[in-house]
């Protein structure tokens, strides 16, 4: 009999982005099975009857609520579970309040987690607390990865798009370094059918203003970079776009697909940046990041990067040793 992998994903938190993500995981047909854990055992029953009553219109998917001991064979953990930001705060402000919580997640976890486990960060500052899971877990660099600019990256992506005509999909771009307000928008890496952004304006114009020139790159970057902050002031949370993006993530890993995509890992090397998670392009698959790739940026957006990485580098000095290296 043909013994076939599980795709067992374990989602930690059931708030906005952690209920999003269990109904895009399951609308996808990502996982076989998904198990959702939230201090809130009420909110998270309640989502798991709710999402179960729509079984007969998705493909087979097993949802439960359950506990840490799920972590052991699972083929990939998501941690969603957290204080989240309200109107006025930045990411980095949730510092100390999900340290905290991930305190006591990791106390619970790390003793039940399987040797082929991946963990994917979702919770801000997502850099930093990807950092301390690392560190905390034991486990393999490769496999301990946040969800980083994957969604930055898709907002880059639109706005290019929407900028000049084209569909989302056909922008070839990245969003690099912390997400969050020091963030770098990769525009000197950016193509358009093979060709760079500002030829690309060039030959077809980039707006109705300006029909020969590339234009208005500040003020798109600026529209990402502060894209939550806005969502958040109108409606208190951001959940639909980062529920895709950990959906393309957790795909990638269980179907091995080798895809490039602006995870945070570790990086101790590349442009000179030590011991510090970010994003840069990686190609991921069965084994987590399994290739950081090192693009040659223009030299402005390479200081960023490193500024970024510092950023993030004094933010996990700042929390506790005891907790971001004990075991
Ligand atoms: P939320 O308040 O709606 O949900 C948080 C959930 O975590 C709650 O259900 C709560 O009960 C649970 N929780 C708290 N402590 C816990 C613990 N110790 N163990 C288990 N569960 C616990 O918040 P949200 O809007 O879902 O946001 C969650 C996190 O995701 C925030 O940190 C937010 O900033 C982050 N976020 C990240 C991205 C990204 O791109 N990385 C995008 C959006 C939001």
């Amino acid at each position: 009999m043909i013994q076939m992998k599980k795709k067992k994903i374990v989602v930690v938190g059931s708030g906005h982005v952690g209920s999003t993500t269990v109904y895009t995981l399951m609308m996808a047909g990502t996982a076989d099975e998904i198990v959702l854990i939230d201090v809130n055992r009420d909110k998270a029953e309640g989502d798991a009857l709710d999402m179960n009553h729509g079984m007969s219109f998705l493909p087979p998917v097993r949802l439960r609520v359950g506990g840490y001991e799920d972590c052991a064979d699972a083929a990939l953990v998501v941690i969603t579970a957290g204080a989240a930001t309200t109107p006025g705060e930045t990411r980095m402000d949730l510092l100390q309040r999900n340290t905290r919580v991930f305190d006591n997640i990791l106390d619970q976890m790390t003793p039940h987690l399987g040797e082929g486990a991946i963990i994917m960060v979702v919770t801000n500052p997502v850099d930093v607390l990807t950092q301390a899971v690392l560190r905390r877990s034991g486990l393999p660099p490769q496999r301990v990865i946040g969800s980083g600019t994957v969604l930055d990256t898709s907002r880059l992506k639109g706005a290019i798009a929407g900028h000049i005509g084209v569909d989302a999909r056909d922008v070839f771009t990245f969003v690099i370094g912390e997400h969050g307000d020091t963030e770098v928008a990769a525009f000197s890496a950016t193509t358009i059918s093979g060709m760079s952004l500002s030829e690309y304006c060039r030959l077809y114009g980039c707006c109705e203003e300006n029909k020969t020139d590339l234009c208005h790159l500040h003020e798109l970057h600026e529209t990402v970079r502060t894209a939550a902050y806005h969502i958040i002031e109108k409606k208190g949370a951001t959940y639909y776009a980062v529920a895709l993006a950990v959906n393309k993530i957790a795909k990638a890993i269980l179907s091995d697909q080798k895809a490039i995509l602006t995870v945070s890992s570790l990086i101790d090397g590349p442009y000179g940046i030590r011991d510090t998670c970010l994003s840069l392009p990686c190609v991921v698959g069965a084994g987590g990041v399994e290739r950081i790739l090192e693009a040659p940026y223009s030299a402005e957006e390479t200081r960023a990067l490193r500024h970024s990485a510092e950023t993030i580098r004094n933010a996990v000095e700042s929390i506790e040793p005891a907790f971001i290296y004990s075991s």
